[in-house]
């Protein structure tokens, strides 16, 4: 694939006298200049209120925000238009899911079924649920090289599981998980799947109707657009059913002093004024993702993990967590070096200009079973390059000699 780095203006700039070079795309993605045009565009030219003008602008706004949710439609093959509703993300969306669907469904003894690879948006809201409503969590344990342990998952869904929510890919160990079996297993067991699309919306094609999932949520500004808007999908006989995460102006249809109704799905749940113009934006991110085409964004991405894969092997004292092979890897390496903690090995590759994230990303529990405290995360994206990598594993092979150099000093 082509690499389209000067659509990026951001990447061109210097950290501590160095060209950078952004590795924490797992965090959030860089903005092509189509999509910040976009933004600039609908602020410029057509802003007004949605749904509630008959004026020329407000039409022209409604229209391009409608047209973002075809765009999500078209992308994720959702059946119907009305199952896209517009969130702030992935964070909000799996909360709008326990505090909606979750509250109505789930019973005392009802058993919600995790992994232990969740990013803490899809654990603490079911915490929350589960002490609320008296039910109990249980997790799926993973197999030695990260990878989900769908044996203990087959073991571990009873009758009494009504929601399995397992993340699509995760964000710390590269991970992607089978999905599509999973939906079966949670069905044949009468349970509803919800899939965490943060980190597999960004970088593969994705089919909800072909998984079978009832949910998927999903953040924009991983995927090239703007903070503030994401996606939650429902099967719409799910989403018929659920009552909405609030209430307010633009999700009625009539107010009385003591009762309202309130619009169909998907309004019904975007209560006052929506991210206008991050919904356009993100309409903007996938068609840049689009024209690019989601397989090649994951062919050049598998390139580029395969490579840095086998390069941080000539890397003294490199543990790599999760698969330590690219086949069915994302773009997402968590790694540490013996003798360095995480967070000194981010400052020190910031120092180089290579900008990576340290800690438990989001993801305790995780951390916990690996037994690690926290780990570097380096995850790429479509404008990373070979180069990048071989910079990488420079300042890598540098701060390992430097950090060596000055233990033995002390010693
Ligand atoms: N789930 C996963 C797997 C993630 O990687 C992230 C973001 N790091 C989230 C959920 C939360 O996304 P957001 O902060 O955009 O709501």
């Amino acid at each position: 694939m082509k690499t389209m780095r000067s659509d990026f203006p951001i990447l061109n700039q210097k950290i501590n006298g160095q060209q950078m070079i952004y590795l924490d795309n797992a965090a959030t993605s860089q903005k092509p200049q189509a999509m910040i045009n976009a933004l600039v565009k609908y602020y410029q030219n057509d802003n007004a209120n949605v749904h509630r003008g008959i004026y020329d602008l407000s039409q022209r706004a409604t229209e391009q925000y409608e047209q973002a949710r075809d765009k999500v439609q078209t992308f994720i093959h959702a059946e119907k238009r009305t199952e896209i509703l517009f969130t702030r993300g992935t964070t909000e969306s799996l909360n709008w899911l326990a505090s909606t669907y979750g509250v109505d469904q789930i019973k005392p003894g009802d058993e919600i079924l995790l992994s232990y690879m969740e990013h803490h948006s899809n654990i603490v809201p079911w915490q929350q649920l589960a002490q609320r409503v008296g039910a109990n969590l249980k997790y799926i344990g993973l197999n030695n090289d990260g990878t989900l342990n769908l044996a203990d998952a087959e073991q571990k869904m009873t009758n009494k599981t009504k929601i399995v929510a397992v993340t699509h890919a995760s964000n710390v160990l590269g991970v992607v998980n089978p999905i599509k079996l999973l939906a079966e297993m949670a069905h044949e067991h009468g349970a509803i799947i919800i899939a965490d699309g943060a980190q597999s919306a960004p970088h593969m094609a994705v089919n909800v109707q072909d998984m079978a999932v009832d949910f998927f949520v999903f953040s924009g500004h991983k995927m090239l657009g703007p903070t503030g808007i994401g996606v939650l999908y429902g099967k719409s006989e799910l989403l018929e059913k659920m009552m909405p995460a609030q209430y307010g102006g633009e999700m009625i249809e009539r107010v009385g002093l003591h009762e309202a109704t309130f619009q169909p799905i998907p309004w019904r749940f975007e209560a006052g004024t929506p991210n206008i113009a991050g919904a356009i934006g993100l309409g903007a991110a996938i068609d840049y993702l689009t024209r690019i085409g989601m397989a090649d964004v994951t062919k050049y991405e598998h390139e580029l993990v395969t490579y840095a894969l086998s390069q941080l092997k000539s890397v003294p004292g490199i543990t790599v967590y999760g698969p330590q092979d690219s086949a069915h890897h994302t773009g997402v390496i968590a790694f540490n070096m013996s003798g360095v903690h995480a967070h000194d090995l981010a400052t020190a590759l910031d120092q180089e200009g290579i900008e990576v994230r340290a800690g438990h990303h989001c993801a305790q529990p995780l951390m916990q079973y690996l037994g690690v405290a926290a780990t570097v995360r380096v995850s790429f994206y479509l404008y990373n390059t070979r180069e990048e990598i071989d910079q990488l594993i420079a300042a890598l092979k540098k701060i390992k000699e430097y950090f060596n150099r000055e233990f033995t000093q002390f010693r």
